[in-house]
C-alpha cells in the first residue's frame, strides 16, 4: 500500500463507541473486569505518561495480600489474574526489562509494540485507582531481567502471595517460579482462559493417538464450542468441515484488485514516547519505526477486528497463499499481535466471523477458513508447545547445523522474493503466513540452518511473536525439526512454487526453472540438494515418495553440479 494511502487510513479519533457497540465484550467474569475493560477501551484516558514508580497509595498500605503479575502479553482486563482483586489489599505488578528484548535480538517494531501496549494498559489501571508497581525501562535502576525485577519487588513489598496466569513462554514461567521459591513466597499459577482450550484438554486429545493432526483437533473444538455447527449440533455447516479446496488462488497478471487498506493507528503521546525510547535504547536492533501503526489498546484492537470482518474477511482464504511484491497485507486479518497480547479475545473474533456469515455478509469458505486459523491452528500449536516443552525447543530431526545467513537481518539479498519478505518484516514486523512458511522458512529449511537460529530469528522479528505460538510454527511446521509431529511432511518446493504464486521471479536475477548454472534459483538448487541429502529418511514418508522418486532422473554429473551450486549458495557466493 502506498505510504500516503496508509496515512489516510490512520485512525485519529479515540472515541470508544462504535466498535464496542458492534462487537460487545463477551467477557465479564467478575465485577472488576467490565469496569477495567470499559476504562481500558476509552481512549481519552489513555493519553498520559505512565508513572514509573509504585503508586503512592500502596506505599502506606500495611500489608500486601496478593501481588498480581501481569506480563507484556497478558493485557487482558478479564484475565483470571484479576478475579477477586481487592484494591485495599492487592496490587498489580508489571515490569519492562531489557532482557525481554535482547535474549533474542528483537526487532524494533516488536519491542515498541509490547512496550506501548503495556504502558497503555498500565495507564488504564492507574486511572482506575488500582495499586500498581510498574518498572519502566527509563528507570536508571531498572533490573535487567524479569526475575531480578520480581526478586527486588518481593523483597521490597513482602507480598503474602504471587498470582500469575500461565505465561506465553516456558522460560519465563521457570524464571518466575524460581524467584518465588527463592523468596519463599507462594506463587499461584492460573490457567489462561483467553484460550478456548487448555494444555490438559490438548493432552486428552493427543492421548493414544499415533499421529497428531490439526484437522481432528479442530473438529473437536468446533463441536465443543458450537462454532459453525448445523442445527443438529453434530454436523458442520455446509456439510463439510473444511473448504480449503475453494481457497488459495494465485492473483492474475494484474495483481490484487480492489485491495482495502487496513486500519492504521496513529501513535499517541504514550506510543511516541515508546518509539523514541526504542530508537535510542535499541538503536542497533533490526527494523524500523517510521510507519509503526499497530493496535496498542483494546479499543484499537476492536476497531481492527471490525474493519477486518467488514472489509477483508469476504476475500480471506481465496488469496490466502498468494504473494505480491510490495503488498504486505493483502486480505489477511493482521490481528495476530492484538490476539497474542490478549487485547482481543479469540471468542469475540470467532463470534464476529460466524455472525458475518450467518448474516450473509461473507461466504462460508471465507468464514470457515479464517475460523480454522484461530480456533484450529492457534489452539493446536499452543497445545503442542505446552505438552512438549522443554524438550521440544531442542529438537533437530534433520540434523541441520548451518548458520542463518547474515542477510536475514538486513534483507540484503538478490533473491527478489526473500528481499521483499524480509524488507517488509524489517519495516512492519509482519509477514503473512505464506511468506513465513514458503519464502523465509522454506529457504532456511533447505539451506539447512540450525533450527535454534531460525527460531531466534522468527521470535525476534515479528510483532506477534510469543514463544508458545512461534516455536511450534518454526520448529515444527516450517523446519520439520520435530520429525513430523506438527506437519506430515517437510514443506519443500523449488522456485517454481514461488513463481506460480507471485510475480517475484520476473524481477529476479535468478531463474526458477534452473537448478544449476550461473542463473540457477537458489530455491531450486537447494530443493534438489535437500532431496538428495535426506533421500533415505524421506523415502519412507508416503507424502514425499513422489518427490523423492524424481531423483532417479538425475545422473551423477547433474548431482555433482547441484552439490557444487548448493555449496556456492551456502558459502555466500550466491546470495
Ligand atoms: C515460521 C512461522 C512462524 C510463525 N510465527 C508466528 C508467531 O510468532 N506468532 C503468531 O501469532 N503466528 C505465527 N505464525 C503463524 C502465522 O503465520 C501468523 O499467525 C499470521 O501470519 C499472522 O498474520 P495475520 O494476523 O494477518 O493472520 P491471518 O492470516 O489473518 O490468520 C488469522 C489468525 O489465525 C491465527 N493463525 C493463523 N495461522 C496460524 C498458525 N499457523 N499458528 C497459530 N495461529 C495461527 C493467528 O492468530 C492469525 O491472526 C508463524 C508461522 C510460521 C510459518
Ligand atoms: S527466481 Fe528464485 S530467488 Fe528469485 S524470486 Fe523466484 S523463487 Fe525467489
Amino acid at each position: 500500500m502506498p505510504a500516503d494511502e496508509h496515512a489516510q487510513r490512520r485512525i485519529q479519533g479515540q472515541q470508544g463507541g462504535p466498535a464496542q457497540q458492534a462487537l460487545p465484550g463477551l467477557r465479564a467474569p467478575d465485577e472488576l473486569a467490565p469496569r477495567l475493560g470499559a476504562l481500558l477501551g476509552r481512549g481519552a484516558l489513555l493519553l498520559g505518561r505512565v508513572p514509573s514508580r509504585a503508586h503512592g497509595r500502596t506505599m502506606t498500605r500495611p500489608a500486601l495480600r496478593r501481588l498480581v503479575l501481569v506480563l507484556g502479553d497478558q493485557l487482558d482486563a478479564a484475565s483470571a489474574a484479576f478475579d477477586g482483586f481487592d484494591a485495599a489489599t492487592d496490587a498489580v505488578w508489571m515490569a519492562e526489562v531489557a532482557d525481554e528484548s535482547t535474549h533474542v535480538w528483537s526487532g524494533q517494531p516488536r519491542i515498541a509494540l509490547f512496550l506501548a501496549a503495556m504502558r497503555h494498559f498500565a495507564h488504564g489501571l492507574r486511572e482506575l485507582g488500582l495499586p500498581l508497581h510498574y518498572t519502566s525501562l527509563d528507570d536508571p535502576d531498572a533490573p535487567p531481567t524479569l526475575a531480578a525485577a520480581l526478586g527486588r519487588d518481593i523483597a521490597r513489598l513482602a507480598p503474602d502471595e504471587l498470582v500469575l496466569v500461565r505465561p506465553g513462554d516456558w522460560r519465563v514461567l521457570q524464571a518466575l517460579q524460581a524467584v518465588a521459591s527463592e523468596h519463599a513466597v507462594p506463587l499461584t499459577l492460573l490457567e489462561d482462559r483467553h484460550f478456548f482450550s487448555t494444555p490438559a484438554r490438548f493432552e486428552a486429545h493427543a492421548r493414544g493417538r499415533k499421529q497428531l493432526r490439526m484437522e481432528y483437533f479442530y473438529r473437536e473444538m468446533r463441536r465443543e464450542h458450537g462454532v459453525l455447527m448445523a442445527a443438529d449440533g453434530v454436523s458442520p455447516e455446509g456439510g463439510q468441515w473444511n473448504f480449503d479446496a475453494d481457497n488459495r488462488e494465485a492473483f492474475g497478471r494484474d495483481g490484487p484488485q480492489g485491495l482495502p487498506a487496513p486500519p492504521a493507528f496513529e501513535p499517541d503521546a504514550i506510543t511516541r514516547e515508546v518509539i523514541a525510547l526504542v530508537r535510542q535504547r535499541f538503536a542497533d536492533h533490526p527494523g524500523r519505526l517510521d510507519t509503526f501503526a499497530w493496535p496498542v489498546t483494546r479499543e484499537h484492537a476492536l476497531r481492527a477486528l471490525r474493519c477486518f470482518v467488514d472489509e477483508r474477511l469476504p476475500q480471506f482464504g481465496r488469496w490466502q497463499d498468494a504473494l505480491w511484491p510490495q503488498q504486505p497485507w493483502l486480505w489477511h486479518s493482521l490481528l495476530s499481535a492484538a490476539l497474542n497480547l490478549k487485547l482481543l479475545d479469540p471468542r469475540e473474533v470467532v463470534a464476529a466471523t460466524e455472525a458475518a456469515w450467518r448474516e450473509g455478509r461473507v461466504p462460508l469458505a471465507a468464514a470457515e477458513g479464517f475460523i480454522r486459523q484461530v480456533l484450529g491452528w492457534r489452539e493446536y500449536v499452543r497445545g503442542i508447545y505446552w505438552t512438549r516443552m522443554p524438550g521440544y525447543a531442542a529438537l533437530n530431526a534433520l540434523e541441520a547445523h548451518e548458520d542463518l545467513p547474515a542477510w536475514y537481518w538486513t534483507g540484503a539479498t538478490h533473491m527478489a522474493c526473500l528481499r521483499d519478505a524480509i524488507g517488509q518484516t524489517l519495516q512492519h514486523g509482519y509477514a503473512h503466513h505464506i511468506q513465513r512458511l514458503m519464502v523465509t522458512g522454506l529457504f532456511a529449511l533447505m539451506y539447512g540452518v540450525h533450527p535454534q537460529q531460525v527460531h531466534a530469528w522468527y521470535l525476534a522479528m515479528y510483532v506477534d511473536a510469543v514463544e508458545w505460538v512461534e516455536l511450534p510454527n518454526t520448529l515444527g511446521m516450517s523446519q520439520y525439526a520435530d520429525g513430523g509431529l506438527m506437519a506430515s511432511k517437510p514443506y519443500v518446493a523449488t522456485g517454481k512454487y514461488i513463481q506460480r504464486m507471485s510475480p517475484h521471479c520476473k524481477g529476479c536475477r535468478y531463474d526458477p526453472a534452473q537448478r544449476t548454472g550461473e542463473t540457477a534459483c537458489p530455491f531450486t538448487t537447494l530443493y534438489w540438494d535437500f532431496l538428495m541429502k535426506h533421500e533415505t529418511a524421506l523415502a519412507g514418508n508416503p507424502r514425499m515418495a513422489l518427490q523423492v522418486k524424481n531423483l532417479v532422473r538425475l545422473d551423477d554429473t547433474q548431482k555433482k553440479a547441484i552439490l557444487a551450486r548448493a555449496a556456492a549458495v551456502r558459502s555466500g557466493e550466491v546470495a
